[in-house]
């Protein structure tokens, strides 16, 4: 499938940022695409290795990367590549979408995983509204059981919330938050912004951030803490802007980071060495 068209690079960056949620084993097609995404499958038809999406993806000034687990088998795989690679840090979690999965025995693997030292995350955990793939009862119970295994380990609990906003609270404060909690692809208004930012939840955003219709998100993004603030694309999913439809990839940061700088009136490079800072916080030194 040598047609498939790629997103051309954007212009790079100034200074140096890092993408905090990537799924890089479905992109160089270690792992198949979640119910045969047409965007990953052509993420995938690409077949870019990691080396070639690190350099990349360095090329225009993304320089690091957190690749995200979603069930053991990509969770193992992702702590292998951060293990191989100084500039991959991974998360490792059983997806809320495969909740009923979270047996005590992948549990008790996911916790050994996060002790690992280029493991810096728990995560993608959550809840998802959006799909019933998972029982909201499994989901629930998956959640809390990742929200231990970040407090026993120190390390960074980093959450799926789709169409679940007032749970995902919820349940934080009745299990006690770990000390590090990132909304991945933060998909609340400005309302939910504050309502993290009093928490002290770490809002990571995404491509959506550009999309016309996503104006709320921009309103998120204006009033997010700066020191609360990541940047990721969830690559292979969620282009930005305007590359909506192709797949997603490291490399496009500069758009999203580009946009948040806008909204809040500040430089790009700014925006990179607040973030960079942030990334050490949430995930530790690289
Ligand atoms: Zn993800």
């Amino acid at each position: 499938m040598s047609e498939v068209s790629l997103p051309a690079p954007p212009e790079p960056l100034a200074a140096p940022v890092f993408d905090s949620h990537c799924h890089l084993d479905i992109m160089v097609g270690d792992r198949p695409a979640s119910s045969g995404d047409p965007v990953a499958l052509a993420a995938q038809a690409a077949s870019a290795s990691v080396r070639g999406i690190l350099d990349e993806a360095r090329a225009v000034g993304v320089t690091r990367l957190v690749t995200i687990g979603y069930d053991l088998p990509s969770s193992r795989w992702g702590a292998e590549v951060a293990a191989e690679h100084d500039d991959v840090h991974a998360g490792v979690a059983v997806h809320p979408n495969e909740a009923h999965a979270a047996t005590p025995e992948t549990l008790a693997e996911i916790e050994a995983l996060a002790g690992r030292p280029e493991v810096r995350a728990v995560g993608e955990t959550g809840l998802d509204y959006f799909r019933d793939w998972a029982s909201r009862d499994d989901q629930h119970a998956s959640f809390r059981a990742h929200i231990e295994i970040a407090r026993r380990t120190g390390k960074a609990l980093v959450i799926h919330d789709r169409d679940a906003h007032d749970d995902v609270l919820k349940v934080l404060a009745e299990q006690g938050a770990p000390p590090v909690v990132v909304f991945h692809s933060f998909s609340g208004d400005a309302d939910m912004a504050k309502k993290c930012a009093d928490a002290g939840y770490f809002m990571s955003f995404s491509g959506p951030v550009t999309y016309k219709n996503a104006g709320y998100l921009r309103e998120a993004a204006r009033v997010a803490p700066v020191e609360l603030m990541l940047v990721e694309t969830d690559a292979p999913y969620l282009p930005p802007v305007p590359h909506r439809g192709k797949p997603n990839a490291p490399y496009l940061i500069p758009l999203t980071l580009r946009c948040l700088a806008e909204v809040r009136g500040v430089r790009p490079e700014e925006l990179c060495e607040a973030i960079n800072a942030n990334g050490v916080t949430v995930f530790g030194e690289w």
